[in-house]
């Protein structure tokens, strides 16, 4: 699947669409999902084009990878969840039911997050 420019993170990043940003630097940037799932409820995405998980992976340099998993742990350390915990969440493709074609981990918290579902 190519890369869509138009995607709505891709907007986010390019700075025409606004967000609440809670994290950034060279390889990420992180903010508050625009439809919360738990009391603390982030997106992280890479700042490079990746459609996903699976793309980022297979096409990523090692420097962009590792700079975006430290990303995904600074962010939530910096939202103080490194203590009580955290979920991270990663939906890929179709089956995964990704809706937005921009990689993204959400960083979920500030409850207990109850058992895996698979609904
Ligand atoms: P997915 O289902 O692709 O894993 O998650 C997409 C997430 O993006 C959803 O949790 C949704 O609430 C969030 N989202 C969709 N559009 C926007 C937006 O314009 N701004 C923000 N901050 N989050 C969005």
């Amino acid at each position: 699947m190519a890369y869509d420019i138009e995607n709505i993170f891709a907007k986010i990043l390019r700075e025409e669409v606004p967000c609440v940003k809670v994290y950034e630097d060279d390889n990420a940037l992180a903010f508050n999902d625009i439809n919360p799932q738990a009391p603390i409820h982030v997106l992280v995405i890479p700042k490079g084009p990746y459609v996903s998980i699976d793309d980022f992976i297979a096409s990523a340099s090692d420097s962009e990878i590792a700079g975006f998993f430290r990303a995904v742990g600074n962010t939530a350390r910096q939202l103080g969840l490194s203590t009580p915990g955290y979920r991270i969440l990663v939906n890929t493709g179709d089956n995964g039911m990704q809706e937005v074609p921009h990689l993204h981990v959400h960083i979920m918290g500030g409850r207990k997050m109850g058992p895996m579902v698979a609904i």
